[in-house]
This record gives structure tokens, C-alpha cells and sequence, in this order.
């Protein structure tokens, strides 16, 4: 099976890019430096191959895409994993529109590229899965102020998951959106679980078995509230 994470270089995804390698994938360990993924892959070992791309560079997607064509000629799993929470803190009344044009950059437009891009080597997949890594904050049970930037960008991305999912279903594309929780991460900071808690519920969405569910939000595989 061959696996491409975003943002595979630091928290959770390189645990997922770790956990992949575990379970006999072929990771392509992608960051945003090279340098970075390398670093990465070595450290978690196995069959993780680091490649540069910025979700943000339709430049580094395209390359991306032509790289796993000439090696694999298919893509079984996409995680779209990387994201920021760089934000404007005032709430949504005063928030900065630009900084809510950058955090959709990658939390929204970034995801949909990599989807558009990949998904004529997912489609050659026998088993083909999309996860976007999403966050309980999107829900909207739960949204106040804030982060307005992350928030609805994270609620976009799962709008996106519901969209692609009822598109791909009759292809055997299973599209979830997965929270991992508060994770002990740069962005989580300390006192969240650990990573390898918070990378389990992706780990599930990534190798659902074919009559696994599809269009939902989940976290630690139960389902959440949109
Ligand atoms: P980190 O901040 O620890 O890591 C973010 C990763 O995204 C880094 O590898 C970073 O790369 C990468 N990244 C950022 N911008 C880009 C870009 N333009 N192109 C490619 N890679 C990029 O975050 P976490 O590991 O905590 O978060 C992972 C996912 O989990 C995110 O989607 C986040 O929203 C979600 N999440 C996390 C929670 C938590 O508590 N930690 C809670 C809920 C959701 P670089 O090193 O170059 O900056």
C-alpha cells in the first residue's frame, strides 16, 4: 500500500507517517523542507521515503503527484494532515482577513489541491482512502469565538469531506474527517495526550476496511457532532 501524508515532518503526522511504516505501507513522508522529511523518515525507519512539498505550491502538488505516478502508478491513502493555527485571536468580529486567507491556504484550499491533484492515482487504488485531519473546534456545536481562522477553515475542510465523500462513494473512495483530539504537540502545546493517541483515530481512518464508513467526523473511531 502506498500512503502520502502532509506535513509528515513533526507531531502528529510523523506519527501516522511512523504508524503507516508499521503497518507495511510505503510512506511518502512529505514536508515543507526537505531537509525536515529526511530527518523524519530516517528517524522512523522502514520503507519512508521524504519528499518536499508546501500544500500551498500548486508547483510542489503537481510534482508530487508526477513523482508517485512514475514510482507506484497508484495512491492508496491521502492524509492531509498539515495545518496551521497561525490566527487572528480577536474573534470574528475584528479578525484580519488575511490571515484568514493564509490559514485557508492550508487548512482548505491546501487538502483540495493535494485531493484534485491525486485522486486519478487514488481511483487506480483497489482501496482507496482520504482522511482530513480536522479538528472538534469545526464543529459547530461548539463554535464561539476564538480562532475564527482555524475554526472555519476546519469547518470548510469538513464540508469539503461530505462533499467528496457523496461524489467518490459509488468509486470506493472512503472520505472521513478526523479529530485527534488535544494532542502534546507544537500546535496542541503540553498537557494534550500523546501523539501516538491522537495519530490512533487517522491510523483507523486510514485503513478502513471497503465497507467502512464514509462522509463522517469521528474521533478515536466514534462519531462526532458536525
Ligand atoms: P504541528 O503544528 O505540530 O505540525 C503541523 C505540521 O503541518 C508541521 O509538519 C508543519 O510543517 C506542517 N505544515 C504547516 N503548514 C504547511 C504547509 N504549507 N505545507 C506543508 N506542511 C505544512 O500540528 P499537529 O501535529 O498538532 O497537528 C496536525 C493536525 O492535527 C492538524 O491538521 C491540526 O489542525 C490537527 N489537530 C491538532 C490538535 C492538537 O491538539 N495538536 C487538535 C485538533 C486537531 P513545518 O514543520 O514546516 O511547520
Amino acid at each position: 500500500m502506498i500512503a502520502l501524508v502532509t506535513g509528515g515532518n513533526r507531531g502528529i503526522g510523523r506519527e501516522v507517517c511512523r504508524g503507516l511504516a508499521e503497518r507495511g505501507h510505503t510512506v511518502l513522508l512529505t514536508a515543507r523542507s526537505l531537509e525536515a522529511a529526511t530527518a523524519a523518515a530516517e528517524e522512523i525507519g522502514g520503507d519512508v521515503v521524504p519528499v518536499r512539498l508546501d500544500v500551498t505550491s500548486e508547483r510542489d502538488v503537481v510534482d508530487a503527484a508526477a513523482l508517485v505516478t512514475e514510482r507506484h502508478g497508484h495512491l492508496d491513502v491521502l492524509v492531509n494532515n498539515a495545518a496551521i493555527t497561525y490566527d487572528t485571536w480577536q474573534g470574528a468580529a475584528s479578525a484580519d482577513l488575511e490571515v484568514v486567507r493564509a490559514a485557508a491556504e492550508t487548512n482548505l484550499y491546501g487538502p483540495w489541491r493535494l485531493v484534485q491533484e491525486l485522486l486519478p492515482l487514488l481511483r487506480e487504488s483497489a482501496h482507496p482512502r482520504i482522511v482530513n485531519v480536522s479538528s472538534e473546534a469545526a464543529s459547530l456545536t461548539n463554535m464561539g469565538g476564538g480562532t475564527p481562522a482555524y475554526g472555519t477553515t476546519k469547518v470548510a475542510l469538513n464540508a469539503l469531506t461530505r462533499m467528496l465523500a457523496a461524489e467518490l462513494r459509488n468509486d470506493g473512495v472512503l472520505v472521513n474527517a478526523i479529530c485527534p483530539g488535544w494532542v502534546a504537540t507544537d500546535m496542541g502545546g503540553p498537557g494534550g495526550r500523546p501523539v501516538a493517541e491522537g495519530a490512533a483515530g487517522i491510523l483507523w481512518a486510514a485503513t478502513l476496511p471497503d465497507d467502512g464508513p464514509t462522509g463522517g467526523f469521528f474521533r478515536d473511531g466514534r462519531p462526532l457532532p458536525w
